[in-house]
């Protein structure tokens, strides 16, 4: 079993080298806090909390998993996961970006996004315990009324409670219009919640004292679909406006999954038989309340298979310098050895450059979102916050799901390098193979993002973030275009961005004679959106490795991984754009019976 250690010279140069995030935080609200020492300081300490506290419990928690006792319908934890949680309060990690008026630090979202990166390297279930408690306090900051906040959002904020969001019920899934569980009044103003809901994440746990689960629900008079659906909080234990706990609500956990991965996060069937709970925002606006929290939750899950591909190229990358096998087609390398290490194979080095060119790259594109996050509620100019706005709900799709496939691909390849012990439990890589593989499902599958970057946020908006998102890597061109070092970069990078500009027009054309082509050319699409955006991120990275105080290794080893992600990543997309540009009829021609 691999060790972690966090990536935490290659998060700073992100963070300040590339995206010049120090000279952000000198002018966003909250921003004053995150001098240089403190998120150096803060960086630290999440290293050693996940390399230390979360890493070692990563396999026992797939081994062990969760237990639901159905007498009494509670669910028990692996081993050592309950008092790492108690670390984790004790650390303050839970208010770190939260408003201070609620006990948080109010620290910028970026900085969130490296500490969620080691969380999800180190233990990807146990972090997310954590994860949905964050969307929870979004949604209780963004649309709660002043009690909601003082009674539920402190104590998520503190940590002593923890959030749920219950969207999913048996038979609607990506289509919440389908939502059948329903409320009636009680005349005090609250609400009797009714229905099941299934795949709850952290619905029942023994971490904390109280679960507070966001539930969405029809009021008795709403319109049906997505018009007619409201969001409701709903404690496992009654809580009065006075904040004062009571006996337990009628919300119990009925079953629990067994998975194929991520297998100590706890995924529930939750039954609410009258549970009470209270609205949250206007009545049948709790869709949208729900989107406004979207953008964080889904760069979350892409975070998430960051997490994944970093941890899995650290284990690869150990093993292929060990293991000895076989001789280099060149000659031996190791001539005192029986035989050479793994690492001087051609194919081992495409894998482990994939790995690395993807988790790295992938590291600037995530971190770049964040950064976005920070500016639509942060920036002190309003035109800045609107463009930023739509500059992250272009990008977000393409983070979500691309940093998730990226994933299920380097984990893949960390069990292939690894050869046969790869298959093998003992190793770790298959686990992280079947922890990657929900990642792209959960938080809208591929599939739903594609068709949200393609139909809602590209062209319903007549390409808005797409020509923001251009607007900056032609600057960018421009501006290094007397650099001959950046020479092989710059030119592949402009070509791409043109035709990434071209490819839109022309769908958009197709669109307007076959409404199917919007679906027929959404995965593709996204994945050219997604590579050409890395294009972009290393060719900056490369820039701004050139330009740091960096050793000379470090800024050889950027320069060599750029040039392998042009050469053997970037032409990537001429395959996507090939199909793009395939008829509709080669996808929607044949009757359904013909299938087979
Ligand atoms: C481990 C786990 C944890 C989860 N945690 C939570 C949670 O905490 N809260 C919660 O509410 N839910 C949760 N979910 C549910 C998850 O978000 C859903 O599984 C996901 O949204 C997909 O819904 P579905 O499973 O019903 O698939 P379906 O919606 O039935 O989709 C099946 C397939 O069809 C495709 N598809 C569906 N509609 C379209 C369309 N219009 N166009 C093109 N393709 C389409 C999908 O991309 C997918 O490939 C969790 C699920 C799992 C497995």
């Amino acid at each position: 079993m691999s060790n972690y250690k966090a990536p935490l010279a290659d998060m700073r140069f992100v963070m300040f080298d590339v995206l010049k995030l120090d000279a952000q935080y000198a002018r966003i609200e909250g921003g004053e806090n995150a001098t240089r020492d403190t998120v150096d300081a803060i960086l630290d300490e999440a290293a050693r909390f996940t390399e230390q506290v979360l890493a070692p419990l990563n396999a026992i928690g797939d081994e062990q998993g969760c237990v639901l006792d159905k007498a009494t319908a509670t669910v028990t934890t692996p081993p050592g996961f309950k008092e790492a949680y108690a670390k984790y309060i004790e650390g303050g990690w839970s208010g770190l970006t939260a408003p201070e008026k609620y006990g948080g630090q109010h620290l910028p979202e970026s900085i969130g996004a490296p500490i969620k990166e080691m969380l999800d390297s180190a233990n990807l279930s146990w972090g997310n315990f954590p994860l949905l408690s964050h969307g929870a306090s979004e949604a209780l900051r963004l649309h709660g009324e002043e009690w909601q906040r003082e009674v539920f959002l402190k104590h998520i904020v503190d940590g002593t409670w923890t959030g749920t969001m219950c969207l999913t019920e048996p038979h609607c899934g990506s289509d919440l219009g389908l939502l059948k569980s329903r409320v009636e009044a009680n005349p005090d103003g609250s609400y009797r919640v009714s229905g099941t809901k299934i795949f709850i994440t952290a619905g029942e746990h023994d971490l904390t004292e109280n679960i507070v689960h966001l539930v969405l629900a029809r009021l008795p008079d709403a319109p049906p679909g997505v018009k007619g659906i409201s969001l409701f909080i709903v404690p496992k234990y009654k809580v009065d406006k006075s904040g004062k706990v009571g006996e337990r609500n009628a919300v119990t956990c009925g079953a629990i999954e067994h998975k194929m991965g991520i297998k100590a996060s706890v995924t529930c069937v939750m039954n609410f038989d009258g549970a009470e709970g209270f609205l949250i925002g206007q009545p049948n606006k709790g869709l949208m309340a729900m989107f406004t929290m979207m953008n964080t939750a889904r760069l979350a899950v892409g975070i998430q298979g960051l997490g994944l591909t970093e941890r899995a190229y650290q284990g690869a990358l150990a093993y292929a310098r060990d293991r000895l096998q076989g001789r280099s087609l060149s000659g031996a390398k190791f001539p005192d050895k029986p035989a050479d290490p793994l690492i001087v194979h051609p194919d081992i080095r495409r894998m482990l450059l994939t790995q690395k060119a993807l988790a790295e790259g992938g590291r600037v594109l995530g971190y770049y979102a964040a950064s976005l996050v920070d500016l639509v509620e942060r920036a002190p100019d309003p035109a800045e916050r609107k463009r930023a706005d739509d500059l992250l709900s272009f990008i977000i799709p393409i983070t979500k799901a691309l940093l998730t496939e990226n994933a299920n691909e380097c984990t893949y390849h960390a069990v292939q390098i690894f050869g046969g012990h790869g298959y093998i439990h003992e190793s770790g890589m298959e686990q992280f193979a079947r922890d990657a593989r929900i990642t792209t499902i959960y938080e809208g599958t591929t599939g739903i993002q594609a068709l949200d970057l393609l139909g809602r946020k590209t062209l319903q908006t007549q390409g808005l973030g797409l020509k923001l998102f251009l607007e900056e890597i032609s600057a960018f061109c421009h501006a290094q275009a007397k650099e001959p070092a950046l020479a092989e970069f710059i030119a592949p990078l402009a070509i791409a961005a043109k035709d990434w500009a071209d490819l839109t027009q022309e769908i958009g054309k197709r669109v307007l004679g076959n409404p199917d082509e919007v679906g027929v050319a959404a995965v593709d699409y996204l994945f050219y959106s997604g590579y050409v955006a890395l294009a972009y991120f290393w060719a900056r990275s490369v820039a701004a490795a050139d330009a740091s105080a960096q050793s000379v290794e470090f800024k050889q080893a950027k320069r060599g991984t750029a040039r392998f992600y042009f050469a053997r990543i970037l032409p990537r997309t001429l395959t996507h754009a090939a199909a793009l540009r395939a008829n509709a009829d080669t996808l929607m021609m044949m009757p359904a019976e013909q299938f087979g």
